[in-house]
């Protein structure tokens, strides 16, 4: 390994076949290696902002209020409160002074004007509050006391911790909320957790079980509501999409509610096809494991011409992936097999020991894998593998374009379903446009 990676970071890094799986995760970041992970509180929101009823109220500094809508397009059926994002908006005067004064007149004033009326808010206590130690616990117990409505402090300074601890966090307060429904009368059907209804994926899944005739009890967190959320108890069987966000929240529901869970993934023929079956299987009803297995036939049918239309041109093609979680990075190791792809470099946020282990796996010799990486590694080993293309969220796409590289946006942002069947034919087609666009030739000035 070349001068280039700090010295602190080689054991978060393989760059030979078989040892990815041997590579340092589940840690907090080198200082000054300026990561491209999000920080406690980002982990947090992302999971909460897509209970479509709920207010946020960011406790802090105005900056860390403009994580909002905007910047993850889940998609309502329902209320769109959570498309707007409050702030105490902390000064010098409050960092003195303190500022628990300051976030009850907000939360008050929540209470006084909008609408609709709140029946939820939460409080993220973001990093300087975390410094200066307001009691968020208490003015959140006060006004929960005073307005007969759900006050869930969320106490997420960026700084105490890894994403992953803010998708704990989060998963807390879920557990806060419906924690009450514990002893709700169980029913026939399942929770999808950790998914966020990007683009309307949420939507596209639930159809599915639906027509498999398996019920969706309630989705957690995306289209979700307060009062939805609160019958997750009576479930009998728990999906997780987003294992690194939601597994732990899986976990607590299997101790505290008896609900199994098994992860799944809906990225690809491949996995979509074998979660729908595993689902179908989970819950033991071998007429829902017939309809299963008869839907994804049908379904793969539709979209193998697709594939096999794309896949002449995107044979032999390099990739680069930098996303949040393995589970998902996994997938798309698997959809670039299933087109002739080679990955050549690998890496996420918030990976986790096994997770790198299959990683590794699925890699060929040579790749590079990696944890929690920053911009100058991902540039440095994207253009030592020959990367075609990055698929990588908002804040890698400007490292692709800036090396002349093609670009798949597989994250918050995007406008365009990346999951299940109708999803498979939107990401070739989007991997096939942004390989072979003529621009690249142009960029890299090796046009005629
Ligand atoms: S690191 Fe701290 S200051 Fe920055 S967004 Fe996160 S919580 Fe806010």
């Amino acid at each position: 390994m070349k001068k280039s990676v700090l010295e602190e970071r080689k054991a978060s890094i393989s760059d030979s076949c078989g040892k990815g799986g041997g590579i340092c995760c589940e840690k907090e970041s080198v200082s000054g290696a300026v990561s491209q992970r999000a920080c406690v509180y980002c982990g947090a929101r992302v999971v909460l902002n897509p209970i479509t009823d709920a207010y946020h109220i960011v406790h802090g500094p105005i900056g860390c209020a403009s994580y909002t809508w905007d910047i993850r397009g889940s998609l309502t059926s329902g209320a769109e409160t959570y498309r707007n994002s409050f702030s105490t908006d902390l000064r010098e005067t409050d960092i003195v002074f303190g500022g628990e004064k300051k976030l009850a007149a907000a939360i008050d004033e929540l209470m006084e004007k909008a609408l609709p009326a709140p029946k939820l808010i939460f409080v993220f206590a973001t990093c300087i509050v975390g410094v200066t130690g307001d009691d968020v616990d208490a003015v959140c117990g006060a006004a929960e006391a005073k307005h007969g409505i759900r006050v869930i402090p969320v106490k997420a300074p960026g700084f105490s911790g890894t994403k992953t601890r803010g998708y704990k966090l989060a998963c807390d307060a879920i557990m806060a909320l419906v924690g009450p429904h514990a002893g709700s009368p169980k029913r026939f059907g399942v929770n999808i957790l950790g998914d966020y209804n990007l683009a309307g994926e949420m939507w596209i899944i639930r159809n599915y079980l639906e027509e498999i005739g398996i019920p969706v009890i309630s989705t957690v967190t995306g289209d979700s509501s307060c009062e939805a959320l609160t019958r997750a108890p009576q479930a009998t069987l728990n999906i997780v999409q987003c294992a690194g966000s939601s597994a732990y929240l899986a976990e607590r529901m299997e101790a505290e509610f008896g609900i199994p869970y098994i992860k799944v993934s809906f990225f690809g023929v491949e996995d979509t096809t074998a979660s729908l079956l595993r689902v179908a299987d989970a819950l033991g009803r071998p007429d829902i494991s017939a309809n299963a297995r008869a839907f994804a036939e049908r379904r793969a049918a539709t979209v193998m011409p697709v594939m096999e239309k794309y896949r002449p041109r995107l044979e032999g093609k390099r990739a680069a992936i930098f996303v949040g979680g393995g589970f998902k990075a996994i997938s798309l190791i698997r959809q670039f097999n299933e087109l002739g792809m080679e990955t050549v470099v690998v890496g996420t946020q918030t990976g986790k020991k096994d997770e790198y282990e299959t990683i590794a796996a699925l890699v060929g010799g040579g790749a590079v894998v990696l944890d929690d990486a920053n911009p100058a590694e991902l540039e440095r080993f994207m253009l030592e593998k020959r990367a075609d293309i990055l698929v990588g969220g908002v804040k890698e796409r400007p490292l692709a374009y800036k090396l002349g590289m093609a670009f798949c946006d597989h994250n918050h942002e995007r406008k365009h379903p990346l999951a299940g069947f109708e999803g498979i034919e939107n990401f070739v087609k989007e991997i096939h446009t942004s390989i072979n666009s003529p621009v690249w030739k142009y960029v890299k000035g090796d046009a005629a």
